[in-house]
């Protein structure tokens, strides 16, 4: 992992974009810092009766654009400056996927995994009613993150239609299908990676189907992007891992198969066809393809002179550091950044919030196309900055970004 902290290392990222584009340093300052951070102190009652206190956060970074949007996360180590990191990306995610929206994050620290599900419900509906305040269909529309799920935003949108008095399904996005949620929305965040997978094999001049690519992470986006991957592009996932580690297979896994024993089991390390590797391991196999898609910092200043992969697809948010960024630049290997890499989850989240405010739902194949061509669209769009400025991917999407969100700053003015 880097030395910085996460949202300096999101500001670097910033910079380096900013630096290129003659954008005044008056407005640089505002585009940097985040709008709006909610810290809550909130007491839950425990199933034996006594009383916790949690501390939650909901940053909006920026509204330029739209209603702030971003997932919830509830993790041991969730901290303000993680929050405001993940803040900050997403609004430059929602620019570069041309989306009416800001950026917005929260999170609450706490240990899931401790509590009992009549818990996990009356710290969900606790910490949303504190957040209120600041969020709404027209201002910020939460999202699932890290080990909050479809179960949880139920909660969630229930809570918020109590408390208003009727039902607001555009609350929250990545509801359960029946209660408001988009078809299609599980799948996204994967689809988008096999997306942006497909377009980089082919700037590289790669044929799908002799390519091979390497997986790390087994969860929702992993999972999806390895699916699609094999399914659609025709590609070999050779190797896939999680938190206890991986398999490598040079023959290509049927990831179906292998999606079902990791439900099973929990893990895919003892699944028996295939060799057991150490995620480092995984991360430097001489593979056309990586997707990073567990956590952030994967990508170091240690590692990044043995990736072996001709292009690096980032399914997880800040997978790569700004110091690996630049090894992998000079060595020539095409990064598409999170920003554009995982936007699938975020634009199918706006698909849903546009079905929830015209109660009028689309049907799967109208979902996978719109997102198949969003997804197309912006990474031909961070393409043709890439070559006007002749710069690596991730610069180019933030020169893209930077530039939508600095002019809707500008057009509307600064109040009063
Ligand atoms: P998840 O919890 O479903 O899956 C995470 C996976 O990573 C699990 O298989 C876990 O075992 C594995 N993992 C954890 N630590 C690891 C380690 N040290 N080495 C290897 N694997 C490890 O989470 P997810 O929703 O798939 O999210 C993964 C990443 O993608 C996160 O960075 C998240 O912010 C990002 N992301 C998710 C979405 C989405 O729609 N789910 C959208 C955009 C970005």
């Amino acid at each position: 992992m880097s030395e910085k902290s996460l949202y300096e290392m999101a500001v670097e990222q910033f910079n380096r974009a900013a630096s290129l584009m003659d954008l005044e340093p008056d407005l640089a300052e505002v585009l940097r810092r985040p709008k709006r951070v909610l810290i809550v102190e909130f007491p839950v009652r425990m199933d034996d009766g006594h009383v916790e206190v949690f501390t939650g956060y909901r940053v909006q970074h920026n509204v330029a654009r739209g209603p702030a949007k971003g997932g919830i996360r509830y993790h041991p180590d969730v901290t303000l400056d993680e929050v405001k990191a993940l803040a900050f990306w997403m609004t430059w995610k929602t620019a570069v996927m041309n989306l009416p929206f800001g950026g917005g994050k929260g999170g609450v620290k706490v240990d899931p995994k401790r509590l009992s599900r009549s818990e996990l419900e009356r710290l969900s509906r606790r910490f949303f009613s504190e957040i209120q305040v600041i969020i709404g269909p027209y201002n910020d529309i939460p999202a699932p993150d890290v080990n909050t799920n479809a179960d949880v935003m139920a909660w969630y949108m229930d809570t918020y239609s109590m408390n208003v008095g009727h039902t607001v399904l555009g609350i929250v996005t990545g509801k359960p299908v029946e209660l408001g949620g988009s078809k299609g929305r599980e799948e996204a965040t994967g689809r988008g990676v096999k997306v942006c997978a497909g377009l980089a094999m082919d700037v590289l001049g790669i044929d799908p189907k002799k390519a091979t690519v390497a997986v790390q992470g087994f969860g929702n986006v992993g999972q999806f992007a390895a699916l699609l991957i094999s399914q659609e592009l025709g590609s070999k996932v050779v190797a896939v891992s999680d938190s206890r580690g991986g398999i490598y297979n040079p023959e290509g896994f049927d990831v179906e198969e292998l999606i079902r024993y990791k439900k099973e089991h929990g893990t895919v390390v003892t699944y028996p066809k295939g060799e057991r590797i150490t995620n480092e391991e995984l991360l430097e196999l001489d593979v056309d393809i990586l997707v990073p898609a567990a956590l952030e910092g994967a990508i170091h200043a240690g590692n990044a002179e043995r990736i072996k992969a001709k292009a690096v697809v980032e399914g997880a948010n800040g997978p790569t550091t700004p110091e690996a960024d630049e090894i992998l630049s000079r060595r020539g290997i095409l990064v598409v950044p999170d920003i554009l890499a995982n936007a699938g989850g975020v634009t199918v989240s706006y698909f849903e919030w546009v079905q929830d405010l015209q109660s009028f739902f689309w049907d799967l194949d109208q979902v996978r196309n719109a997102l198949e061509k969003m997804m197309k669209g912006a990474f031909n769009d961070v393409m043709k900055v890439k070559e006007k400025y002749n710069v690596d991917m991730r610069t180019a999407a933030y020169i893209l970004a930077i530039d939508r969100v600095a002019y809707a700053t500008k057009k509307r003015g600064i109040y009063p």
